[in-house]
């Protein structure tokens, strides 16, 4: 299943359905059809066919064996319109489940596929988020809110019908009363909908702080700063606010479908009393009147609950499509989802020639005619004060971007002319905010080359090898399970690690990878400069003729490089060994 790109509209709750699991769709729509007209078609007339008989074999002396048939077509319809709904759930859930394998994978295919420019910035990310987090309960929700309105229309309709053969002036006042009623209904749903709008931003705020209060990202400074009093009372404060206003929501919801719902009973009432005089002239019999007037009172209890809920659903599963049709047409990125290649290429030269850049979002060059070369088999440092844009070097450099005007040549070809899989194999990457994945340390260090793992697989030696060079040999050790440990606390025999480790992990990530142009973006910026030092020193040991590029915005971390590149006002404002810049450092002391 692919995502096109067009417009979606609420009904497309039952085309995406019918895509996933046609039989099971179309089944859907039979049963609810003959779920909403039973009621009235069938339990009405059999009622009014066992009742006649039972009466016509009280009064008139009829054989009591006339009972049988009408009484059996009674059971019969009873028994299947219980089961129907049963049913109907069964295949609710098979469409639920189509719709897990086909409509998930392929919302996610497009959130890989997406043009980096859209991860990065909050307002296209909030619609993804949006769109990711639970398309198949949209969609279920829509496609069940289709089938409740339609149980609805088709259930008023056969009665209407069903009245109109009986008594037709009867069918009119039905339909005078029930019109203002469908008004009303729609309005409350709608209302409802925009009223959860606003209560769903509180929640977001109120979501936040809670994770601040009980997740475990900030359990350390929770613990330290002890600010869990003054945020608990932040959370209550916003807690109380979108309480106040569901509340209010609540209330209204209530008081209209309550309200509404009592109107209906009282026009179900008067439709009872209109019906009375035709089976008093003996135009209506009293088995039919008993069955139409069952029917009707049901129809209001349906009426007056499941239509404003299932018109809210509706305007819902609308918003939600608008959100999606946003989604998929979203650009995306050439080879965005490919693997890295097989083989790396040999990298020889890089060079930038005037490059200027500035992000979609931006209204300033970051960088803003940058020029330098780097060679094969050196080691290079970027410095320079944060914001600079030493970061967004590597965002070119990796393909993330390729909307920068001058030249950026690997080799001496243009960068945008490799394909991604090239870049990708070509350069592996430390970032500061490196992820820590909850799986085994063993597969942590293998994504690192996943070229490799996914074609060769990469032995358990290369593996230990990578750890022990990255500084882990202590950490395994501790590991009850060494390598094959389950990291993080999601696993019951699961040990999660310091921060320092974790780096060391994200460290080894780099020396499995075959890349043959391996760069740290300060993943040490958390620790102090000796630290940072020390990972540098040892990394740069490691890594001996291989190229490497460290940033840093100490000069100090970066001492072992061959030459440090000082980024600052979009330019490199200074190149050198850190002995020529130490000398120059009084008079460039504002670079760092
Ligand atoms: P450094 O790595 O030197 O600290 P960065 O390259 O991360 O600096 O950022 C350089 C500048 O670009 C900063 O001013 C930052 O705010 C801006 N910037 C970074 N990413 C984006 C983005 N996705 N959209 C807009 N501006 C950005």
């Amino acid at each position: 299943m692919t995502l096109k790109q067009r417009s979606y509209k609420a009904f497309d709750a039952i085309r995406l359905s019918f895509q996933a699991s046609p039989l099971c769709t179309v089944l859907r729509i039979l049963l609810s059809f003959i779920y909403a007209i039973m009621p009235t078609a069938a339990l009405a007339v059999s009622t009014a066919d066992f009742v006649d008989a039972a009466s016509a074999i009280l009064k008139n002396g009829r054989p009591y064996g006339d009972i049988f048939l009408p009484l059996a077509l009674l059971l019969a319809v009873l028994g299947i319109y219980t089961n129907i709904g049963a049913i109907i759930e069964l295949i609710n859930a098979r469409i639920n489940l189509s719709l897990q394998q086909k409509l998930k994978p392929a919302v996610v295919e497009k959130q890989t596929l997406l043009d980096f420019k859209h991860i990065e910035n909050s307002d296209s990310w909030e619609l993804i988020s949006r769109v990711s987090r639970d398309p198949v309960k949209a969609i279920t929700e829509g496609f069940a809110a289709f089938m409740t309105f339609m149980q609805i229309i088709v259930n008023v309709s056969a009665l209407l019908i069903l009245i109109a053969a009986q008594v037709w002036w009867a069918m009119l006042i039905v339909l005078a009363f029930s019109i203002p009623m469908f008004w009303l209904s729609m309005r409350a749903g709608r209302k409802n909908y925009q009223a959860g709008r606003d209560v769903e931003k509180f929640n977001r705020r109120t979501e936040y702080l809670n994770e601040v209060l009980i997740g475990r990202d900030a359990v350390d400074e929770r613990t330290l700063f002890g600010y869990g009093e003054a945020i608990s009372q932040l959370w209550q404060e916003q807690y109380k606010i979108g309480w106040m206003h569901q509340l209010k929501v609540t209330a209204k919801t209530f008081l209209v479908t309550k309200g509404s719902s009592m109107m209906i009973s009282l026009i179900a009432i008067l439709i009872a009393l209109t019906l009375i005089s035709p089976v008093i002239n003996g135009s209506m019999s009293v088995g039919m009147f008993m069955g139409i007037v069952s029917a009707v009172f049901g129809m209001a209890n349906q009426i007056g609950w499941q239509m404003s809920s299932s018109l809210e659903n509706i305007s819902k599963t609308t918003e939600y499509m608008k959100d999606l049709s946003a989604f998929v047409e979203l650009s995306q990125a050439d080879g965005a989802a490919a693997l890295p290649d097989k083989e790396p290429i040999s990298f020889e030269k890089l060079e930038f020639r005037n490059v200027r850049f500035q992000y979609p979002s931006g209204n300033r060059y970051i960088l803003d005619g940058m020029s330098f070369t780097l060679e094969k088999g050196r080691h290079y440092a970027f410095v320079g004060k944060n914001g600079m844009g030493k970061t967004t070097i590597t965002k070119l450099l990796t393909g993330l971007y390729t909307e920068y005007e001058g030249e950026i040549l690997i080799n001496g070809t243009e960068l945008r002319q490799y394909p991604a899989s090239t870049l990708k194999a070509l350069f592996s990457l430390v970032y500061q905010d490196f992820a820590k994945y909850y799986i085994p340390l063993s597969d942590n260090i293998s994504l690192g080359d996943v070229a490799k793992q996914t074609f060769g697989g990469i032995s358990k030696r290369e593996l230990e090898n990578a750890a022990v060079q990255a500084g882990l040999s202590n950490t395994i050790s501790m590991l009850k399970n060494g390598l094959d440990t389950p990291l993080g606390k999601i696993k019951e025999n699961g040990q999660d690690l310091s921060g320092g480790q974790w780096q060391r992990v994200a460290i080894a990530r780099s020396f499995i990878s075959r890349a043959p142009v391996k760069i740290l973006d300060e993943p040490t910026a958390a620790l102090d400069p000796i630290s940072e030092s020390q990972i540098y020193e040892e990394f740069e040991k490691l890594t001996r003729n291989k190229t490497t590029i460290f940033i840093s915005h100490r000069l100090g971390s970066t001492k072992l490089a061959d030459e440090i590149l000082v980024v600052g006002n979009g330019k490199i404002a200074e190149r050198g060994t850190h002995e020529e810049l130490m000398k120059a450092g009084g008079r460039r002391r504002d670079w760092f």
